[in-house]
């Protein structure tokens, strides 16, 4: 027998406080549904717009299980929440996406191993969980490499260059001594992503795929469409399709890629985050459906909703002291503002983004 979607007036549960919890809280309330935020600190910019909060460490498991009592259904606004963390508030609720997808996401070489598994192409990986096992690792793969920590690594930070393998001690220290993969790095001429959401019943619906732009390890940028072929955009719908089924997943995932032109196979998986992305913030604006009320759709089994864009985009992050400019961007045309509310405009820190709508090319 199909199980009955939540109805609206329901409440969904959110760990973490940041703007995805933000944006997935203002989402939720447009179908009638509430959210609790559990989040570590006060400040938390998903508070102001959700009806209820809970301030509490990530390992509180208590605390997380009282939280998990108090709603329908939990999810996450980020990868690495401790399993422990999980497993207590599934004792209480059940927890969408599912515990695997965030074992395999939070450690590299798990997520490495998983995605080659499924006949994925990915860059040339070898474990470097000590010393020994780097210098094994540099006569196999080829450089130049980034060496990358397993766990907690995000927006380029717990990654070093190599270019030569004498420089593994030095290499080995800079990421601080712990468990980490070896990569060789891609030549490539675009990173993309694509944005999918998977339904409890199995269902998988796409967003068109994204070019993003980084600095400093920072997205910066994401367009839509991507400069890429039908064929690549195909392709990399089915790469999405996979890793998301594998999983089980349930919810928002975005898989990151490089394209390399003329190359074959041309899409290289970087990584995965099972969760709403920055890279899918223009779906807000530019489809019926955006990448947030998809999420909230699928972990509450509703239908799924529309993925269709409706114009071209693009979105800028408003990062650091980005955000001053907000009267400015406000006042020009067919400009999105958002803004997340946090006090401080930290370098560095997503205060917000901008995103820019065009006719469909
Ligand atoms: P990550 O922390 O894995 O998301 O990496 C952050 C950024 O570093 C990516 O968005 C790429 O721009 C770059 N990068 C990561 N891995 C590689 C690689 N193997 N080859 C080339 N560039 C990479």
């Amino acid at each position: 027998m199909p199980k009955a979607p939540l109805p609206p007036g329901s409440t969904i549960g959110i760990l973490g406080g940041g703007q995805l919890a933000r944006m997935l809280s203002v989402a939720a309330s447009r179908l009638g549904i509430e959210t609790h935020i559990y989040a570590n600190e006060d400040a938390a910019p998903a508070f102001a717009v959700a009806a209820g909060r809970t301030v509490g460490a990530y390992d509180d498991e208590k605390a997380l299980a009282a939280f998990a009592g108090k709603v329908a259904v939990v999810t996450c606004e980020f990868e690495n929440v401790p399993a422990k963390a999980l497993e207590a508030a599934a004792r209480a609720a059940p927890v969408f996406p599912p515990a695997k997808s965030f074992a395999v996401a939070q450690d590299r070489l798990a997520e490495k191993d998983f995605v080659s598994a499924l006949g994925v192409a990915i860059a040339p990986y070898a474990a470097a969980g000590s010393l020994d096992e780097l210098r094994v690792g540099l006569s196999r793969v080829k450089l130049p490499a980034l060496l990358k920590t397993r766990r907690l690594g995000y927006d380029g930070k717990g990654q070093v260059p190599i270019g030569d393998a004498s420089e593994a001690e030095s290499a080995w220290q800079a990421i601080g001594g712990v468990p980490a993969v070896l990569e060789s790095l891609v030549r490539f001429e675009r990173e993309v992503s694509v944005i999918a959401v998977r339904g409890q019943d199995g269902e998988v619906r796409f967003y068109d795929p994204v070019e993003n732009v980084h600095q400093n390890g920072i997205l910066a940028i994401s367009r839509v469409p991507a400069a890429i072929s039908q064929s690549t955009a195909f392709e990399a719908r089915r790469i999405a399709g996979a890793i998301a089924e594998a999983l089980g997943h349930v919810g928002v995932i975005a898989i990151e890629m490089f394209e390399r032109e003329g190359e074959s196979p041309n899409l290289i998986v970087n990584e995965f985050a099972p969760r709403v992305h920055n890279s899918g913030h223009w779906t807000l604006d530019a489809c019926l459906v955006s990448q947030f009320e998809n999420h909230v759709r699928a972990i509450c089994d509703w239908p799924l909703g529309d993925t269709a864009r409706h114009s071209d985009a693009v979105m800028t992050n408003l990062i650091g002291s980005d955000v001053d400019r907000w009267r400015e961007l406000a006042a020009e045309p067919a400009t999105s503002v958002h803004l997340y509310g946090k006090a401080e405009a930290r370098p560095g820190r997503k205060m917000g983004h901008t995103t820019r709508l065009y006719p469909k090319s």
